[in-house]
């Protein structure tokens, strides 16, 4: 399986992109491309549905 070298722009880390991740196409066509890790996607996932949610009445 072909892997690419990405690195992500939100922790600086470089991970290794599989064939079979979502972002490798994208990857493998611009070397720009942004990336961001899996666990930084989920961290902006979970903060910005954080900040969606409605004030709980106290
Ligand atoms: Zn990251």
């Amino acid at each position: 399986m072909n892997k690419i070298a990405a690195r992500c722009i939100m922790c600086g880390k470089t991970y290794e992109v599989a064939e079979d991740h979502k972002d490798y196409p994208k990857l493998s066509q611009a070397k720009d491309a942004v990336f961001v890790c899996d666990r930084c996607n989920y961290k902006v996932r979970y903060e910005s549905e954080e900040k969606q949610k409605p004030k709980k009445p106290m």
